[in-house]
């Protein structure tokens, strides 16, 4: 099972510098963050000016990595869809992906496969949402760095009142990776209830 708040909050503290902080994660640094300091107060960052939309990775299905017939972190699958894990755990208990196995991009699903991808999602979330000390799992179709479909799970922890809402994506980054264990457990018992719907858990590799 995943950590408690109070397991989590002291993991983190012994972390922490002397303040409770931890490290500015490298997201702080990317031209989208959207705030800066500005004379010692942090402000909004100035509109960027109209550019040019820039090409996704894997537009069209050329070089696209995640059309992979081997993906890594599979953790479950039927013939349409998979579920994996990221390559590394994060700062939140238990982040997965759900991805069709064709090139195909959100509005590309036809009805079916709508139809499928929206079972599921209310599945994942439910069964994640029924994990021990975890308060929501929030799900996201983003969708600008890959054309690929890739739609995030990001579990939180229930009962840690700063990690809420969007900003829980922040915290995944600027959170230490939790102990391995639970988290596996965790993968196991997701991908061992979704297969109880359809489809098959498989073995969870490195
Ligand atoms: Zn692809």
């Amino acid at each position: 099972m995943a950590e408690s708040a109070e397991q989590v909050h002291a993991r983190v503290m012994a972390a922490a510098d002397a303040d409770g902080r931890m490290p500015l994660p490298s997201v702080a640094e990317w031209d989208i963050f959207p705030w800066e300091v500005v004379d010692g107060a942090l402000a909004a960052k100035p509109l960027a000016a109209p550019a040019p939309e820039k090409p996704r990775m894997g537009e069209d299905g050329v070089d696209c990595t995640i059309c992979t017939p081997e993906p890594a972190g599979l953790i479950w699958t039927n013939d349409r869809w998979r579920l994996k894990h990221l390559a590394e755990r994060s700062g939140l208990p238990l982040v997965v992906m759900l991805e069709p196995w064709e090139h195909l991009d959100f509005d590309d699903l036809d009805d079916a496969m709508a139809a499928e991808y929206g079972r599921l999602a209310v599945r994942i979330a439910r069964i994640v949402e029924g994990l021990p000390n975890i308060g929501r799992c929030h799900v996201m179709r983003v969708g600008d760095g890959a054309e690929h479909l890739h739609v995030w799970f990001m579990a939180r922890t229930a009962g840690l009142p700063s990690v809420l809402g969007s900003f829980a994506v922040d915290w995944d980054d600027i959170l230490p990776a939790g102990p391995e264990e639970p988290w596996r457990e965790d993968l196991v018992a997701l991908a061992t209830a979704l297969a109880s719907y359809d489809g098959r858990a498989v073995g969870l590799d490195d």
